[in-house]
């Protein structure tokens, strides 16, 4: 199986072969075909499969296979890491055309992106709520799209862009290909499925479940010690790259400092970062300026960074799913990671659902040289014992 085989536009091919890609992987073979036929299409599949160009090479080849000087796709997606990143992919794709595509997203200054909407962009990628402010200011003119996709829509609907997205469907032109992908389909996912798209072919990779290419532990701890446990786990391990997950912006920030004071240096990516700070911490730790980066689960959602050692979930995910999608931070396009859990005894039901999708039970590790006896200070009783709150309400404070 090669890339040859779906007779994409030379220029792709070579630049396929620069970006080193050898061999499709299994979204690719079976999206590939089915997107340059026109259809629409829902795809299951995991983060780290390689979707990305699985959706970016079918556009590109329909805009380099009969030209034309207009807006003429429209990528939607979660958060502006990841618009970021598919711009970028485009670009390493698209070098050597003339096409043209413009990341549109909130939290930087808006003329740049007014200057390239205004110049001309073949290709928009964006997020719901600066999209929709360009389109009401008549900078963004979606007419012309023939191609939408809309990229790991659950997030979008837990992020609770479904109304922004439902209007921005209004200024695209019912005559169009549309592809969405999400790693689950709740019911609103299914009726936005249902209502966008047209006779859709479905393709579902590795579903829900993590990379296998990642050894998973479990390490039950009090939650009063779990910095502690976190600096003994670091020292005592070999690692490349780390990324830690916590539940809030907070934790995210109090945890950064706590690291900080150690021999490690560490970055943090967060929602109460700004933009420039989010892109710093990315780029620093992408580089290997840092060795770790604390991050919560929005600001990481579909992050591509190459060589991620460990993953270490500090505290656990709201749910199964999202434990999957941190995950597959770690071990992507077939390489090797470790993905360490901290446990409370809270965490139980979690786990038990995380065993039953990875139809494994998984490995329980204590640490011979840590004395998980240390009683709780008096000062951390409050704060410590809180539950985390449901997903919905929690993603005002990532
Ligand atoms: P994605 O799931 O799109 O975020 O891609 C995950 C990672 O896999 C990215 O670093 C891609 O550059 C890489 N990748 C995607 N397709 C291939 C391929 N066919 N061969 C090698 N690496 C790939």
């Amino acid at each position: 199986m090669s890339f040859n085989q779906f007779n994409l536009d030379s220029r792709l091919n070579t630049a396929i072969k620069r970006a080193g890609f050898y061999k499709p992987t299994p979204i690719q073979t079976s999206a590939i075909p089915i997107a340059l036929a026109g259809h629409d299409l829902i795809g299951t599949a995991q983060t780290g499969t390689g979707k990305t160009a699985a959706f970016v090479l079918p556009i590109l080849h329909k805009l380099l296979n009969n030209p034309g000087k207009r807006t003429r796709a429209l990528i939607i997606t979660p958060t502006r890491e990841l618009a970021e990143q598919i711009h970028q992919t485009i670009g390493i794709f698209s070098s050597g055309t003339n096409i043209r595509s413009v990341a549109i997203y909130g939290g930087v200054g808006a003329a740049p992106q007014i200057e390239a909407l205004h110049r001309g962009v073949e290709i928009i990628v964006a997020c719901p709520g600066r999209l929709l402010d360009h389109i009401q200011n008549k900078h963004a003119k979606l007419g012309t799209v023939e191609v939408l996709v809309l990229d790991e829509a659950d997030r979008m609907l837990d992020m609770g862009f479904l109304p922004d997205i439902k209007r921005i469907l209004r200024h695209v032109p019912k005559k169009r290909q549309t592809m969405l992908y999400s790693a689950t389909f709740p019911k609103e996912i299914e009726q936005l499925a249902s209502h966008t798209l047209y006779k859709p072919k479905r393709v579902a990779i590795g579903l829900v479940r993590p990379a296998y290419t990642v050894d998973h532990t479990l390490f039950p701890v009090p939650q009063h010690l779990k910095s502690r446990l976190l600096i003994k786990l670091l020292d005592q391990t070999e690692t490349k790259s780390i990324l830690i997950f916590t539940r809030t912006k907070h934790r995210a920030q109090n945890l950064a400092k706590k690291i900080k004071r150690t021999k490690y240096k560490v970055t943090s990516l967060h929602g109460d970062r700004t933009q420039g700070q989010r892109r710093a911490a990315l780029n620093g730790f992408k580089q290997g300026r840092y060795q770790i980066m604390v991050a919560t689960d929005i600001a990481a959602r579909g992050l591509d960074i190459d060589g991620i050692s460990h993953v270490i979930n500090y505290d656990m995910p709201g749910t199964a799913d999202a434990y999957i999608h941190r995950i597959g931070r770690t071990g992507r396009a077939q390489r090797t990671g470790e993905a360490f859990t901290f446990v409370t005894p809270d965490d139980q039901a979690l786990v038990q659902k995380i065993e039953k999708i990875m139809k494994q039970k998984l490995p329980k590790k204590t640490l011979s040289d840590f004395d998980y006896v240390v009683p709780k200070p008096k000062n951390q009783q409050r704060t410590q014992n809180r539950r985390p709150r449901p997903s919905s309400s929690r993603r005002y404070n990532r």
